[in-house]
């Protein structure tokens, strides 16, 4: 479909974060730039303050200003922030986004690129799909207070949370997603030990594969699901998991795809979507120009085809697929490559030479 974008920009705000988050904000930006230009997407970039800029500047990590033009925006453009290095009560900018514009579900692909060797095993090409809004993330999972308490100095308790709608919803992206691709869904867990919570998990999850009788539905528990993937990762294509697994999981797949400079995100709901890679601010190389911004630029990309899909418009969509064809195209190149691959390029370098191989 072709569509008439010439009077309605479509709003991204853009938060840069903290330690590798502006460099690789900057390469992807430069990369949606030369989309907007090649696919003619009438895109508008919003600058949004986030994390300890922020604080410095506006007096918090997440500002309410920022916050306000993210919910306004058509979606978000986030780069990592390094929370642990932010004063006692700061805002935690990714649990202000996710639990605020309800973004319940974590798409986490691992897709091994052409041309670059898988750390072990065969190539990949699954997705996790993670849910994001409660189970251990014990901070940001209660309506008020904290699911994490000190009753005695030497007792520390966490209250791990599981409902039936956050499993239902999250199964049913899972299944939804199956559909668009190989028809197989892998439920983690650990309902050997965590019966009643991941009991319920589980029933969900079996609720919604009832209605998705063309899906082949399998379950696999979390501490055999990690050797699994190091065995052989190319076995799976959809795995639906509670939040820390979904997490833990996604860094291995991420890893064992090539490098977790790769890995892409995005954090959706029903209204809402932000793009955000799935590693960390990466403080150990932060400012020297090291980081790998595929990450971020993937993630773009699937902003891009989840706005595309929303809005009916076939423009995004292409230009989402421009984006990946353009990152295969650069990352084949043994020298167009970023340090953590090997490669000789820098950040800036890296996202231009995407930027360039990008054709309608
Ligand atoms: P967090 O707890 O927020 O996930 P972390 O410090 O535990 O943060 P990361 O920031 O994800 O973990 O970094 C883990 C390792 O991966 C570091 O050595 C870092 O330099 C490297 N790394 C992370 N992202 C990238 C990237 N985009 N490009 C290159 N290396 C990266």
């Amino acid at each position: 479909m072709t569509t008439d974008r010439s009077n309605s920009a479509i709003r991204l705000a853009v938060m840069a974060g903290d330690g590798i988050g502006p460099e690789i904000t900057a390469a992807t930006l430069a990369v949606l730039q030369a989309a907007d230009r090649a696919f003619g997407l009438n895109l508008a970039f919003e600058d949004a303050p986030i994390g300890l800029a922020a604080l410095r500047a506006h007096g918090s990590t997440v500002p309410d200003e920022s916050f306000a033009r993210a919910q306004a925006a058509d979606g978000v453009v986030m780069g990592p922030v390094d929370t642990a290095s932010y004063p006692e009560g700061a805002r935690n900018p990714s649990a202000w986004m996710r639990t605020r514009l309800e973004l319940f579900a974590n798409i986490r692909p691992a897709r091994s690129r052409l041309g670059l060797q898988p750390r072990c095993g065969k190539p990949v090409d699954l997705v996790i799909v993670r849910e994001n809004t409660e189970g251990f993330y014990a901070d940001r999972s209660m309506f008020v207070g904290n699911g994490e308490m000190m009753p005695t100095p030497d007792l520390a308790i966490a209250i791990r949370k599981i409902t039936r709608e956050g499993s239902t919803r999250i199964a049913e992206s899972a299944f939804r997603l199956a559909m668009q691709r190989r028809k197989h869904v892998t439920a983690v867990h650990k309902a050997n030990v965590l019966r009643i919570s991941d009991g319920l998990f589980l029933e969900c999850t079996r609720a919604v594969a009832a209605r998705y009788p063309q899906v082949k539905y399998e379950e696999r528990i979390m501490d055999a699901m990690a050797a699994l993937l190091v065995r052989d990762a190319s076995q799976f294509d959809v795995i639906v998991a509670t939040n820390m697994f979904g997490d833990i999981l996604s860094d291995e797949a991420a890893e064992i795809s090539g490098s977790l400079g790769l890995a892409a995100s995005i954090n959706a709901g029903t209204d809402h979507a932000l793009a955000q890679a799935q590693h960390g601010s990466a403080p150990d190389i932060a400012g020297k120009d090291l980081a790998n911004p595929s990450s971020l630029i993937g993630s773009a990309a699937m902003l891009l085809a989840w706005l595309g899909e929303r809005r009916g418009d076939d423009g995004l969509a292409r230009a989402s697929a421009g984006i990946e064809r353009a990152l295969d195209e650069v990352i084949a190149k043994p020298e167009w490559r970023t340090a953590d691959l090997g490669g000789p390029l820098g950040t800036k370098a890296f996202g231009e030479k995407v930027a360039a191989a990008l054709k309608a």
